[in-house]
């Protein structure tokens, strides 16, 4: 199974699609590159080795192979970002958000819910067996209860112990508001305190069915009841099946600011490739942003199964697999270096 890692720039890397004459009406009729699956960050590539288990079948289901891939990294404990192992809240709870949206552009999604291992599994079944789009705290707890999920504990003892440590150098914190706590915080790159990221995936399955995911435990030490991006459709994901997919990574006040999204895709829609379109949104970010330390990732994936992304800072990565090239590890370009970088 191929499994590297590249420096290329995603626009050499994705280079096999072309752009020219490409435009949503075109997409069904062009041959796709398909399947495909993009994700964020390092971890994306275990998510992304799991998605392909499904998406390597000519019936594999889109979302089933999202759902696989998110779910590994939501049930890792290593990893502190996302699910299980995730940091908890200034009150030491763990909670999550989660979205999901499908080839019919459908949207599900929970936010605040606590002690669900798989929130984006979770997310599905408000798309499909609710008539709601957005359940939050309990009310998506209960949901989850009554749709199956049992309920555990996903505070390890290594997050507990961080909490406390942070709770006894910050007795009266309260991280608010949202741009003081990015100074506090090393959100510039991966090599630094990370403190937050959103494993999101998109994918494109072999029937030219696309869809998309993304599922975080949010910023470390947030205020009680605080929601990011990830669970708010056109801001951490949005998915168009004429057009394309997106997702966001990285500080959430920021990508909710701009619906960042959503930008990306209606970047696509009126031409942009999908990196391009990716960059839009990155600027946007940047241009409305309070904090000059703000770190945010897009990935899009166009119907076609072209794929681009691109950070604010350096330090972003995408994930990507294809029958053609196998699964790679790609830096994102960017509009700034991350402090201390280069
Ligand atoms: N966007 C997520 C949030 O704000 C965190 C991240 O992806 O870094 O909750």
């Amino acid at each position: 199974m191929p499994n590297r890692r590249t420096f290329l720039k995603l626009s050499a890397a994705s280079a096999a699609a072309p752009l020219l004459n490409w435009s949503p009406a075109a997409s069904s009729a062009s041959p796709a590159r398909r399947p495909v699956v993009v994700s964020t960050w390092n971890f994306g590539e275990a998510a992304n080795e799991a998605a392909w288990t499904v998406l390597q079948q000519d019936d594999g289901y889109v979302l089933d192979a999202i759902e696989k891939g998110v779910g590994r990294i939501e049930a890792d404990p290593e990893i502190h970002t996302v699910g299980r192992g995730g940091r908890p809240d200034a009150s030491g709870t763990v909670t999550l958000d989660a979205c999901v949206m499908d080839e019919h552009g459908r949207y599900g999604a929970v936010a605040a819910l606590e002690r669900i291992l798989h929130p984006a599994a979770v997310a599905r079944r408000v798309k499909d067996d609710s008539p709601h789009s957005l359940l939050v705290a309990d009310g998506a707890l209960r949901f989850a209860r009554a749709q199956g999920f049992e309920p555990q504990d996903l505070l390890t003892d290594e997050m507990d112990a961080a909490w406390r440590e942070w709770k006894e150098k910050n007795p009266d914190a309260v991280p608010d508001p949202p741009e003081a706590n990015v100074e506090a915080q090393d959100t510039t790159s991966r090599g630094g305190a990370e403190n937050h990221d959103t494993i999101g995936m998109l994918a494109l399955d072999a029937q030219g069915r696309l869809g998309g995911a993304c599922t975080t435990s949010g910023t470390a030490w947030k205020q009680p009841g605080r929601v990011g991006d990830s669970p708010l459709v056109g801001s951490g994901l949005f998915v168009d099946p004429d057009v394309g997919a997106a997702c966001a990574t990285g500080w959430g006040e920021a990508i909710m600011r701009v619906a960042g999204s959503h930008v990306v895709v209606e970047a696509m829609r009126h031409g942009k490739d999908p990196e391009a379109a990716c960059r839009e949104a990155a600027e946007r970010v940047q241009k409305r942003s309070d904090s000059d330390n703000v770190q945010a990732g897009f990935l899009a994936l166009r119907a076609d199964g072209q794929a681009g992304a691109y950070g604010v800072r350096s330090g972003f990565d995408m994930a990507i697999y294809d029958e053609a090239e196998g699964n790679r590890l790609v830096s994102a370009p960017y509009l700034v270096p991350s402090a201390g970088a280069e």
